[in-house]
């Protein structure tokens, strides 16, 4: 039997997947005979202007012995030898190291990070103790409910705080530029935990808050199975270093656990563990981030914005967008960001006092509205005080006040038609929006830095022209937007552990060397990695 990979293969919008065989045997010029077997690779949707939208697969083909291929192919479909994506398993690689005499690993956080840290360390057998300051997920949907339905924050249980991490309430675009040979695997975990096989061959893949979080239940399951012990509730308040190596972490300023190794994956929001970290003298830098608005338009503009004529077919999927824009003088680039067609505008505040948006969808994204951030990247000159790693906190959190107060000091959110954004003219009343818990009219350039406002209308009117009607009576932008990515380093070396404090291993979003679900969830991955090597003596 001879395998092939075949690119290039189209459907039209309503041609079933079956119909890929005939079209492959077509495209070869064998008879439908010569396919023994057929498996869709990859998938994605080509819905650029003024041409039918129609679906692109790679496709792999089990051929029967008899058939010969032909010397060309019809325009467009490629033949290719199958390089199957190996799925690499990290148990498969390096030894597993030992830890007698040794406390388990401490991984702190339990975001795509620290569940895939302690993941790899489980199928290791290396013993882990996970910490988690929020609560269990059911728990978590419950204070999020409260939060968005009653305005009453729990700071400990949020959108950003527990378990899942801060994309639990999130869209679960699992897109990442990686070439990380871990990628598939972490999605095949994904996968055997619960998520939709469609993860596996989507050009563009999601999961939905709503299936994100019955896996991360699953993960969670499995992960106690192997033999990792999980708290939650247990939220590191101080990390006791001697000798320039982490010799135990402090959880609710209580219990003092030794640990040699600990894997700080704490994401991006939690200011105090920062703060601890500094005054502990754990070596930090500022870093360049971005920050702006969400926009939100009905899901019904952005389809026919995007597909034309198309835009009611019934199999096409809710429209997506992604525009960038230069500024010219004001020498700022202005882009969309973590866009979620059929989503909800949410709020993620996690400390008292504070408001910012992000955007979340369900897996079938068939909410009525379409959102994106819409941001303007932020250089470390814009907000940084010598020598103080963390101001680009104070940064954000100033802005993020502004917005709390501009929306009425209940967490509700201030938003303006975007027409009224751009003109400068606001009308002082909003229409509909999906925004939890709620918006007030507001003029946004009061909560922005006037750079971050100044690039912002220059780059959305260029959106317009990409996009015409993207500037609509119907859009609304909500603000503000700060949490694209963190704002601070926590500098590590090429062995993954702390510049200055042996033991430690930063990573994922919150060390500001990985930034989405699946590009911290391979940091996590290669910072388990790293300890297994220190504990094996290779470093
Ligand atoms: C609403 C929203 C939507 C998003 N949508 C997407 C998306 O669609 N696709 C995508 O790729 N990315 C998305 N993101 C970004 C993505 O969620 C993050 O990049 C990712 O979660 C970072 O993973 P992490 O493990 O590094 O940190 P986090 O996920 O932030 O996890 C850190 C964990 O550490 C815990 N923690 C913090 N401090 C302590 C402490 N001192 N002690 C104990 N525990 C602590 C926190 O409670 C948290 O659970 C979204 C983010 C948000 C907020």
């Amino acid at each position: 039997m001879r395998v092939i990979r075949l690119n290039g293969l189209h459907l039209t919008l309503d041609e079933q997947e079956a119909c890929l065989t005939a079209k492959a045997a077509q495209a070869l010029s064998i008879p439908v005979a010569g396919i023994a077997s057929l498996a869709v690779i990859k998938k994605a949707l080509d819905a650029r202007r003024n041409k039918p939208p129609h679906f692109v697969y790679a496709v792999k083909i089990s051929l029967t012995d008899i058939v010969a291929l032909p010397e060309t192919l019809p325009e467009g479909i490629q033949l290719s030898t199958l390089h199957d994506e190996p799925v690499i398993d990290p148990s498969s690689v390096g030894s597993s190291g030992t830890l007698s005499g040794r406390p388990p690993v401490v991984v702190i956080g339990s975001g795509p990070a620290g569940l895939f840290a302690a993941y790899t360390l489980a199928v290791k057998g290396i013993s882990v103790l996970l910490l988690e300051r929020g609560r269990p997920i059911e728990k978590r949907v419950e204070d999020v409910r409260i939060f968005w339905e009653k305005s009453v924050l729990d700071p400990q249980s949020n959108v950003l705080f527990g378990e899942g991490g801060a994309g639990t309430f999130s869209d679960g675009k699992l897109t990442s530029r990686s070439k990380n040979p871990y990628s598939l695997w972490v999605k095949k975990i994904l996968v055997a935990m619960g998520a939709q096989e469609s993860i596996l061959a989507d050009a563009k893949p999601h999961i939905g808050t709503d299936s994100l979080r019955q896996v991360i239940i699953h993960l969670r399951k499995k992960l106690i199975e192997m033999g990792c012990a999980i708290q939650f509730e247990a939220q590191v308040t101080d990390f006791i270093i001697r000798q320039d190596k982490i010799a135990a972490v402090v959880v609710n300023d209580q219990q003092e656990i030794k640990a040699d190794d600990v894997i700080l994956a704490i994401g991006q929001s939690a200011d105090d563990t920062y703060g601890k970290l500094d005054e502990r003298g754990v070596k930090m830098e500022a870093k360049p981030f971005a920050m702006g608005l969400r926009v939100e338009h009905p899901q019904a503009l952005i389809n026919s914005i995007q597909y034309g004529r198309w835009s009611n077919h019934p199999h096409l999927p809710p429209a997506e967008y992604f525009v960038t824009a230069t500024t010219g003088g004001l020498n700022r680039s202005v882009y969309t960001f973590c866009m979620c067609p059929g989503g909800q505008v949410i709020g993620c505040s996690a400390l008292p006092g504070f408001v910012m948006t992000n955007g979340m969808s369900n897996s079938e994204r068939s909410g009525e509205f379409a959102n994106s951030a819409v941001v303007v990247n932020v250089r470390v000159e814009d907000f940084t005080l010598e020598g103080e790693p963390l101001s680009g906190l104070a940064f954000r959190s100033h802005w993020e006040r502004e917005a709390f107060l501009a929306g009425g000091g209940n967490y509700c959110a201030p938003a303006e038609r975007l027409s009224g954004f751009i003109e400068q003219k606001s009308s002082g009343v909003v229409g509909r929006t999906s925004f939890l818990p709620g918006v007030k009219a507001a003029e946004l350039k009061e909560v922005l830095p006037n750079f971050v406002s100044d690039a912002l209308r220059v780059g959305i009117k260029q959106f317009d022209k990409k996009m015409p009607g993207f500037i609509s009576e119907e859009a609304h932008v909500i603000g503000v937007e700060t949490r694209t990515s963190s704002p601070v380093r926590i500098c590590r070396g090429v062995d993954g552990q702390s510049e200055n404090v042996r033991g430690l291993y930063p990573c994922g979003e919150g060390a500001g060397y990985a930034g989405g679900i699946i590009s911290s969830a391979l940091d996590g991955i290669k910072a388990a990695e790293n300890v297994i090597a220190a504990i094996n003596g290779c470093q």
